[in-house]
């Protein structure tokens, strides 16, 4: 799960991370109140959606007048904004943080991630913050510096202090920056956290440090150990047939090909996706329906594809292990029923029950082309939406 900048400096400052004050904003009245309220004589009016790349794409603004905020906040409130992330389609911005503008004497970067490798959270850190990270790691990736930090001992002085001096922060400040580390590090640790990034993590003329950007995503699956965490998620920006499944409890995610796949088993799912691109078309989603799922949820997991308007066949791919065959029958006929079935539809299914749910699928008088196997089945989906 992600959250926005402003929720995650919130979350930050709760473990003692630095950062500039600023306030959330949902209108321009707001936008306004804040910027008198935080005072000043600088602020930067910033966009607010789960997508990095906002400066470069014209989402965050300093303003040097009352005015300049109240222009910026009516410019940004409401844009489509572009970025690297967002795809060529954008994100509409709905709310805002206006934040005291920093003095930055330099843009550092610091990031986390568990490193699967390594099975450790690794601290990543660079002289070279800002906006063009991305472009270091691929051409000068000597100025990127990397920590596997130990879970038991925790981020370290002697290691933090050490990231801190490669990553150029003199020396008055380096006691500063290892308070900073060691702090994003308890955050990420007791938040369950799966990402953080802080970029840029700034030095401030007097030489203090504070994050001016925050990134954070969440393990999911430690979710229930924070509800004060999944308060602050914000469906507005997630994909709304994703939302609607989670609600199932289905596993789904949107793809751009046109067929649509229902499978059980996230490996069964992800086999099925390749096999539909061996065959030479592209899945339209992931989508594993669980092991126990019952003919209500397989009905909404058809309804769920065909609200893709791409969705120009459909592929059922079911084991019958826990999951039976005839139930799963059970479900596509009432689905196909229920949606008025109009794209071709492949079933293949192995396993407990299937000559009764292949059966059923006969006897449904519904035009259901029937597979033997995975590639069959691709291969006859394939040419059912190719027209053939
Ligand atoms: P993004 O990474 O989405 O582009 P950032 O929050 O990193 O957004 O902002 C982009 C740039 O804007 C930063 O690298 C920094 O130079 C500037 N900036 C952001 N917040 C502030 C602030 N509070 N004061 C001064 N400059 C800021
Ligand atoms: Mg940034």
């Amino acid at each position: 799960m992600n959250v926005h900048e402003y929720q995650g400096k919130e979350i930050l400052r709760r473990y003692g991370v630095a950062t500039p004050r600023g306030i959330p904003c949902f209108t321009v009245a707001e936008a306004d109140a804040a910027a008198r309220e935080l005072g000043g004589k600088v602020w930067v009016v910033k966009a607010q959606i789960h997508a990095g790349g906002r400066g470069k794409g014209g989402g965050v603004k300093v303003a040097k007048s009352l005015d300049e905020v109240h222009r910026h906040a009516e410019a940004i409130l409401g844009m489509t904004l572009v970025t690297h992330q967002t795809g060529p389609e954008g994100r509409l911005v709905k709310r805002l943080l206006v934040e005291e503008g920093a003095d930055i004497r330099k843009e550092l970067y610091v990031g986390m991630v568990v490193d699967r490798v390594s099975q450790r959270v690794t601290l990543i850190a660079s002289s070279e913050g800002g906006m063009e990270i991305e472009e270091v790691a691929a051409h000068t990736p000597e100025k990127i510096h990397k920590v596997a930090i130990d879970p038991v001992a925790g981020l370290t002085d002697a290691e933090a202090d050490a990231v801190a001096r490669k990553i150029g922060v003199p020396e008055p400040s380096v006691a500063e920056a290892r308070r900073f580390m060691q702090g994003l590090y308890r955050a990420f640790v007791e938040c369950d956290a799966s990402l953080a990034e802080i970029n840029p993590l700034i030095l401030t003329g007097d030489g203090r440090i504070l994050a001016l950007d925050a990134k954070l995503n969440f393990d999911s699956n430690a979710l229930f150990r924070h509800p004060d965490i999944v308060a602050m998620r914000d469906l507005d920006e997630e994909d709304p047939a994703e939302v609607e499944a989670s609600k199932y409890d289905l596993s789904y995610i949107s793809l751009n090909g046109n067929i649509g796949c229902l499978v059980n088993g996230a490996g069964l799912a992800m086999a099925t996706m390749d096999v539909i691109k061996l065959f030479g078309a592209e899945p339209a989603n992931f989508l594993d329906v669980g092991g126990g799922a019952t003919t209500e949820k397989v009905t909404e997991a058809f309804k769920l594809m065909l609200k893709n308007p791409a969705v120009k066949g459909i592929l059922v791919n079911i084991f019958g292990g826990i999951m039976r065959c005839d139930t799963i029958a059970e479900g596509v006929i009432a689905a196909a029923k229920e949606v008025k079935l109009s794209v071709p539809l492949v079933v293949r299914m192995k396993g407990t029950n299937e000559d009764q749910g292949k059966k059923m699928l006969r006897e449904s008088g519904l035009p259901i082309i029937s597979a033997d196997n995975m590639a069959d089945a691709a291969q006859k989906i394939v040419a059912a939406v190719a027209g053939k």
